[in-house]
């Protein structure tokens, strides 16, 4: 039974809360700490942490943590729960939580696209954070691929030098070393995907919704805005998006892959696996919210 165990705060990262412990414990190492809470000397902190099963027998018995409330309120879960099939869903929650070896690793990584990324940080969150908790956090909406300003004061993200492995707090001198990710893409496309991103995160409330439900409405209001959709010309589809976000946003997210075979994935294929930032630039191109697509797909 560990002694303590840090509750998070509003939208703190997994790797962040597991940085408190491991300050707090005098540990000199990460792998004691890895150790200690989650039975194994390395785990994917900064995103898909494994061994969670390990943490929640040694939870401290007063925490008012469960092992449930972790995964969906500190890990990257909820962001892609709602675009994966429930198959993947349940997967990719056994590779976090249930003490299952080799728990499918390689289909889960065909889904984990690049969230490996140095930390980033918001300057006023961090002076907020500490006035309101005496202390400052990384959060978790700051580390997604493609975010690049903060969803609450919509300034442009720091990015420091610490790269999710060795645990660290966030402290005011990795502030002031971190780099701004300030540039000249359209910064109020931008603002709607560091928001998009947030909210997923952090409404636990729409998670019962998954791809099948949320295609479908996708399609829905797809086929109602394009006027070519019944044989879908995905090429056509793809250059209005990229004319929509223009080049420079454009060459930042889609570099990953075509989009014109996401869309076409979206259209025959239900048990498609692509990165959340593709729907979430898709539904801020129809002019719509992950709100109003994930919320009426339940209904
Ligand atoms: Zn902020």
């Amino acid at each position: 039974m560990l002694p303590f165990f840090p509750s998070p705060y509003p939208d703190e990262l997994f790797f962040s809360v597991c940085s408190r412990f491991h300050v707090r414990s005098c540990n000199d190492k990460t792998e004691t700490t890895c150790l200690q809470l989650l039975g194994c000397k390395t785990s994917r902190l900064y995103d898909f942490p494994r061994g969670l099963h390990v943490l929640g027998k040694r939870l401290p018995e007063e925490t008012l943590n469960t092992v449930q409330q972790l995964v969906y309120g500190t890990t990257m879960f909820p962001l892609y729960k709602p675009f994966i099939s429930s198959t993947i869903a349940r997967m990719l929650y056994d590779y976090m939580v249930v003490d299952q070896v080799g728990c499918h690793a390689p289909t889960i990584h065909n889904v984990l696209v690049v969230n490996k990324i140095s930390l980033r940080c918001c300057p006023a969150c961090f002076y907020a954070d500490l006035d309101l908790y005496g202390e400052a956090y990384w959060h978790r909406s700051h580390q997604v691929y493609g975010v690049r300003t903060c969803h609450k004061h919509r300034e442009w993200l720091r990015q420091t030098h610490v790269i999710g492995v060795e645990l660290s707090p966030l402290t005011e001198n990795m502030l002031r070393q971190a780099i701004s990710l300030q540039d000249d893409k359209p910064v109020h496309h931008l603002h709607r995907i560091a928001a998009s991103v947030h909210w997923l995160l952090n409404h636990n409330d729409v998670m019962g919704s998954n791809i099948l439900s949320t295609r479908c409405r996708l399609l829905r209001v797809l086929k109602n805005t394009c006027s070519f959709l019944g044989g879908i010309v995905y090429r056509s589809l793809e250059w209005d998006i990229r004319r929509f976000y223009g080049e420079a946003i454009s060459e930042m997210i889609f570099r990953m892959e075509r989009i014109e075979s996401f869309l076409e994935d979206l259209v025959t294929n239900c048990h498609m696996k692509h990165h959340p930032l593709y729907h979430i630039l898709l539904i801020n191109f129809l002019g719509l919210s992950c709100g109003e697509i994930i919320t009426n797909a339940r209904t």
